[in-house]
This record gives structure tokens, sequence and C-alpha cells, in this order.
């Protein structure tokens, strides 16, 4: 018998569903990026599902449950952006256990509704099932799009410029001191846990927002990226699929990845380095693309955009260029999930 982690994730995955060929013309897209593509014409619908185990990634020590709740909803809606698409649907699937009473799933609720509100979607269906232990979300959205505005992982080419939105690596320090004064809480119950100064950190962590903004600020300014995803699993996971996919190497230059002043200093407290959080920390939801050069017009003036490096020949292998001038083999590591 084989164990799962011999694979890891993608490979997994990969073994699983290899034969499965695509069977209908009206699918455009199947497995292998943000969401699946259903052709219904000259638009299009997209369609995405993720699934939050309790005590994988999420834990209710420090999860409030309408935190929660708005975040289930925002990851899938990130996975449509990352189309280029507009959310319009979702399903909520829940697996709970006798442990969680009413007045828990309405809190749970309520962070669902402030989503929908702010992103506008419906909640339009979903599935209820009790579960042994813990509790178990799965959200699948549905978008829609214009056919030539999809932006799929593979589109990249050598020359493109890779652009990154936001700041990366806030999400996973906020995640650290999380885990941290929970571990002082489980040693020591009576002290209350110091989160002062740690908004804007905790808030990236526990309340992400989707890039609804740029996907409009692409339409806006007729701009489609020749390749987008969401980051979910750091900036160096996310850059080997669009390079796997669209069949090229890249250069990042560690002086283009935009971290916010707040997480350079955490990092440097908890003895890590800034960039490696960046680029391997997960769940900054922040969009990563690339695009044609000669469309740079179209985002010189767009905030919250920045220029991270440059998408080159196959052979030229990942790099990350340092501040330092020294050039190194990215590696990928993202998340760990069995
Ligand atoms: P993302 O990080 O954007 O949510 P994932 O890494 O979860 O995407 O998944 C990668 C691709 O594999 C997606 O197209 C997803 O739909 C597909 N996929 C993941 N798990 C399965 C599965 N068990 N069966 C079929 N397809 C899957
Ligand atoms: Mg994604």
């Amino acid at each position: 018998m084989t164990d799962v982690n011999t694979l890891g994730e993608f490979g997994l995955i990969e073994h699983l569903t290899h034969s499965f060929p695509l069977r209908q013309p009206t699918s455009l897209k199947g497995i292998g990026d943000d969401a699946a593509v259903i052709d219904c014409g000259a638009r299009c619908a997209l369609v995405s599902t993720d699934m939050l185990v309790e005590g994988i990634h999420f834990d209710l020590a420090y999860t409030p449950l309408k935190h929660l709740g708005y975040k289930a909803i925002v990851v899938n809606l990130s996975d449509i952006y990352a189309m280029n698409a507009h959310p319009k649907q979702v399903l909520v699937s829940i697996a709970i256990s006798s442990k969680y009473t009413v007045e828990a799933l309405e809190e749970l609720y309520a962070g669902i509704r402030a989503a929908c509100e702010k992103y506008e979607v419906d909640l339009v269906g979903g599935d209820t099932t009790s579960s042994p232990r813990g509790m178990v979300i799965s959200v699948t959205a549905v978008g829609e799009a214009e056919k030539k505005r999809i932006a799929y992982r593979n589109g990249a080419r050598p020359g493109d410029l890779i652009c990154v939105t936001g700041d990366l690596g806030a999400a996973y320090l906020g995640l650290q001191i999380l885990e941290r004064e929970k571990r002082i809480w489980q040693d020591n119950p009576s002290v209350q846990p110091d989160l002062e100064g740690q908004a804007y950190l905790i808030g990236r962590q526990l309340k992400p927002e989707a890039r609804r903004d740029m996907i409009e600020a692409f339409e806006k300014n007729d701009l489609v990226p020749t390749a987008m995803i969401d980051i979910s699993d750091g900036l160096a996971s996310e850059i080997f699929h669009l390079c796997k996919q669209s069949g090229t190497g890249a250069l990042i230059e560690e002086s283009g990845v935009p971290i916010h002043p707040e997480a350079q200093l955490m990092a440097l407290k908890f003895r890590l380095d800034p960039i490696t959080c960046a680029l391997s920390g997960g769940e900054d939801y922040e969009l990563l693309f690339t695009i044609d050069p000669r469309d740079t017009d179209k985002i010189r003036f767009l905030p919250d955009i920045y220029i991270a490096g440059e998408m080159l020949a196959p052979d030229a292998g990942i790099k990350l260029s340092t501040k330092g001038g020294k050039l190194h083999d990215l590696k990928a590591q993202g998340w760990r999930h069995f």
C-alpha cells in the first residue's frame, strides 16, 4: 500500500485524474487551473470548489466562526477572480459534529452573509450533514466571464512582465502570532493573548479579501493578463504553476516582491527572512499575473500592482535574484496538506 504523502498534493491529483479525458465540447478547461471553464456561448461559466477542515485549515481556538464563514467564501471567490472572471453564486456545504450549537452556526452564516453582501454573490445551495468530529466546510463558487477575457495559467510567454498585487507574507506572519499566543495560553490559561498592535497581520490571516478591485481595473483599462493565478500557497509555488503550464522559466527580483513594513518587522522578530515568508508563506489571496510588456501603460497608474520579475525561456529555469545580487534557484515549498 502506498502512503498518500509519497506523491504530494499535486502528484496525487494528477495520479487520480489523468485518465479522465474531457468528453464535452463545452468543457473548455477541466482540472489544472483556478477554476473550470464551461462554454455558454460568447460568455463562459467558471466553477471552483475548496474544502476547509477543522484542525487542518482552521483552528477554532483563535478563529471566530464569523471570520471563518467570511474567509471560506472569500478564498473561493479569489479563484474566480484569478481567471479574470466575476463570481456570481456560491454553494456552501457543511459537515458538523454535535459540539456545534445553532448559535455557533448562526455566527458562521453571519460571516458567509457578510461576504455575500460585500462581493455581491448569491448563496444558491449546498448540503448539510453530520461529522464524527469537528467541522468541514466546502464552498463552490460560480462565476461568469466573456470568453476572450479569461486568463488561464498557461498563457504566459518569455518576456512577459510578472506582476503581484498587494503585499505578501503578512497572513503567514499573522498565523505565527496566533499560534504563538495559543501556545502561551495553553501553557498558562490565565495569561491574556497579546495581540496589541498586530491588527494588520492578524487581519490578513483571519479576514482576507479577494482582489475584485483588480479584475474591475483590468476591465476598465482593457487589459487581459497573459496568465494569472491567485496566491494561496506562496509566490514560489504559484510561479511554478504558471511556468509549468506556460512552458516558461522566470526571474523573480527580490526587490520587486511587495512586503508590508509590519510583515518585515514581525518576520525579523520571529527570526524569519521576510522574503521567505513572502515566497513560501500562504493565504495572501493576492493575484500573480503576467502581462505583455506592450501593456505596461495599462497598469502603470493602477495602485497596488508591483512588477516582480520577468518570464524567461524554459531553459533559464526559475530563479530569484536577491537584493545582494545573487542568483538562486527558486524552491516551491507551498503547503504540506497531509
Ligand atoms: P487552488 O489552489 O487554486 O484551489 P488546487 O491546488 O486545490 O487549486 O487544485 C488544482 C487543480 O486540481 C484544480 O483544477 C482542482 O479543481 C483540481 N482538483 C483538486 N482536487 C481534485 C480531485 N480530488 N479531483 C479532481 N480534481 C481535483
Ligand atoms: Mg487558486
